[in-house]
């Protein structure tokens, strides 16, 4: 591509605080009998901060510009949506996800019981082999915001490359 290499890296960040009164989804997974988050579409921070990934990787601008909370359209919306979309966009500029990694920072809910069913919708979603998907939980150790049990944080990176002949 212009002589330029045929990677891109992205990296994506997202937080949300606690809603008591909606229930959580993460990675597009409902984890049930767990405060939900508070936002404008379902607040699924994992799926977010994906979206940002792969459109900061092409320099796309972020998930606000895309889908903006001021727009009714994505009141409620399901965030599984939202990243479809976004993975029209990369195949659009001819790029195909390569991997991706995610941290997760929360006190609750514990992540390690939810991984494998998190991975495996992202796999699906994302139309990306399991093994290229990673995700991870870690606690913030009771510090900040986050570790006062406010919310949930995901830091994600994202690597595309381009999309080979079909
Ligand atoms: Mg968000």
């Amino acid at each position: 591509m212009n002589g330029f290499p045929s990677i891109r890296i992205g990296h994506g960040y997202d937080s949300h605080r606690f809603d008591p009164s909606r229930p959580l989804k993460l990675g597009g997974v409902a984890i049930p009998g767990e405060q939900g988050l508070a936002g404008h579409s379902d607040a699924d921070v994992l799926l977010h901060a994906i979206i940002d990934a792969m459109l900061g990787a092409l320099a796309l601008g972020d998930i606000g510009g895309h889908f903006p909370d001021t727009d009714p359209r994505w009141k409620g919306a399901d965030s599984s949506e939202l990243l479809r979309l976004a993975v029209r966009d990369v195949w659009a500029a001819g790029y195909v996800l390569g991997n991706l990694d995610a941290t997760v920072i929360c006190e609750r809910p514990r992540l390690k019981p939810h991984v494998a069913a998190i991975r495996t919708r992202l796999s699906s979603l994302l139309e990306v082999p399991l093994e290229r998907i990673s995700v991870k939980g870690k606690t913030n150790e009771g510090m900040d915001a986050v570790g006062e049990g406010k919310g949930i944080a995901v830091h994600c990176v994202a690597l595309l490359t381009v999309r080979g002949p079909a």
